[in-house]
């Protein structure tokens, strides 16, 4: 009989936690794990997947625009919010389904309430039940942050975003970064008017300056209005329920919805890390090592709650290597170079390893080749859409260390492309390969 309740417990069943708990499982340990929302987290509740699918219903939009040029006699179009958003939500519900039917065939116990840390190997449950764990693993998460201003309340954030009742006809949106840009195309795609309020001059930092030069370009040709360097002062309710934000670096914005994209920050209030002893960073952070250990032996952390790299595949590959390494007897680290990812804007942007400025800091000089063309599908369609790939080289090794692309599937064609990059191959083995002709894809090789 062992001294604890428990060999494993996670708190949170998001991305890494629910990896985390099934692999531990299935090498041997008792494991529970306690989720006081929906069993899937972020991703699967509130994030990746409906927001990829309200990506996929707002691509329809050009879609059936295009549609006449290809000889589609296509009716007046007519867009139906309440269909796509209740068929998106039930879609999630089904997910959450499977993610619980994995973990209890793998007999991790599922704890429907809020767990707490009361001690290195203590837990106190939201109930009121106290239990004690061997290993404790913090996976909670991070959620939207929000700044104090006055009239915050009725902004929303991407947890509500899914929900709305109806389409709103104007939106501000606040941020320059992922969710910012992602929710830009889907509410203009179906048919709002949309504003982005960015606080400097520079949106999707880290991404490359010419790939994300692209993307304001082509937003703007399609109507969106983007304010640069530009914060709140307030936001107020007027009579008729809609809104107006009262700025500072711009006049004030009407609109029917405002939601904010500024960063997420970690779920670790109220969690009783801190009274544990568990050294915190920057922003509530929990501070982990190369083993995802705390300053507390028994207490670990994955995931976003980290504030590392806020990825739905990193925070498994961490679950994963906790798991393996605690309970599988295989040491295990993630390789955290050259992770490919992607916004899905419209259209989308994809990347994969250094930009041209890093490439240039770093490695003291850098090639870059371009290939900057409109896609077959578009040139038919008429859509004036340039799509824009960039291969960066180092031209001393000739190695390829950073591909940044915008255009149609990017995401799709970079992930294959992303092996590459990451297996080091030189600029060289590209050149050798021979193009898939006609595609998009081929411009990779046929760079010169
Ligand atoms: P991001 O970190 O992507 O972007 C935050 C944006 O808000 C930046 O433009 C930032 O500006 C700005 N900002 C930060 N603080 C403030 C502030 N106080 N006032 C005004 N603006 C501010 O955050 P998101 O919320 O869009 O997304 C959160 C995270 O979720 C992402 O970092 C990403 O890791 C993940 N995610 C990934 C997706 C994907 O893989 N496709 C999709 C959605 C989310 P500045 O650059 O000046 O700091």
């Amino acid at each position: 009989m062992s001294e604890f309740d428990y060999g494993l417990f996670v708190i949170g069943a998001g991305s890494g936690g629910v990896r985390a708990a099934r692999i531990a499982a299935a090498h041997g340990a008792r494991v529970a794990v306690a989720e006081e929302h929906r069993v899937g987290g972020t991703c699967v509740i509130r994030g990746c997947v409906p927001k990829k699918l309200l990506v996929y219903g707002a691509h329809f939009a050009e879609d059936l625009d295009d549609a006449a040029m290809f000889g589609w006699d296509v009716p007046e179009k007519r867009f139906d919010w309440p269909v796509l958003r209740d068929n998106v939500l039930a879609e999630v519900s089904r997910l959450e389904g499977l993610y619980g039917q994995t973990l209890g065939n793998h007999h991790v116990e599922i704890i429907k309430e809020r767990a707490a840390v009361a001690g290195p190997n203590q837990l106190r449950l939201a109930g009121g039940r106290a239990v004690t764990a061997r290993k404790i693993l913090i996976a909670v998460g991070a959620r939207p942050a929000l700044p104090n201003i006055d009239g915050i309340e009725h902004a929303i954030t991407s947890n509500e975003v899914f929900h709305l009742d109806r389409m709103p006809k104007r939106v501000v949106i606040a941020g320059g970064g992922y969710i910012a840009n992602e929710f830009a195309g889907i509410f203009h795609q179906f048919g709002a008017h949309v504003t982005l309020v960015n606080r400097s001059d520079t949106m999707l930092r880290g991404y490359d300056e010419q790939i994300v030069d692209r993307l304001v370009k082509i937003s703007l040709a399609k109507g969106l209005d983007i304010r640069f360097n530009a914060g709140f002062d307030r936001i107020e309710k007027n009579e008729d329920g809609s809104l107006t934000c009262v700025m500072k670096g711009c006049d004030a914005i009407h609109a029917d919805e405002v939601l904010f994209a500024i960063g997420r920050q970690p779920n670790t209030e109220g969690l009783g890390l801190a009274e544990a002893g568990v050294a915190l960073g920057e922003n509530g952070a929990v501070i982990v090592d190369d083993d995802y250990r705390t300053n507390v032996p028994s207490i670990f952390a994955v995931g976003d709650v980290t504030n590392r790299v806020q990825l739905t595949p990193v925070a498994i590959r961490e679950g994963q290597a906790f798991a393996d390494s605690q309970f599988g007897n295989k040491p295990t680290r993630v390789d955290y170079r050259c992770i490919p990812s992607a916004v899905f804007s419209h259209p989308p942007i994809a990347s994969v390893g250094l930009t041209e400025g890093q490439a240039r800091n770093r490695l003291g000089s850098a090639k870059t080749f371009t290939s900057d063309f409109r896609a077959m599908k578009n040139v038919l369609a008429g859509r004036n859409e340039r799509s824009l790939y960039k291969l960066v080289v180092d031209e001393g090794t000739d190695e390829v260390v950073g591909l940044h692309m915008i255009g149609p599937d990017a995401p799709e064609i970079l992930q294959a492309a992303a092996v590459a990059v990451k297996a080091r191959l030189k600029k060289a083995d590209f050149d050798a390969t021979v193009a898939l002709h006609p595609s998009m894809a081929e411009e990779l090789v046929l760079m010169r």
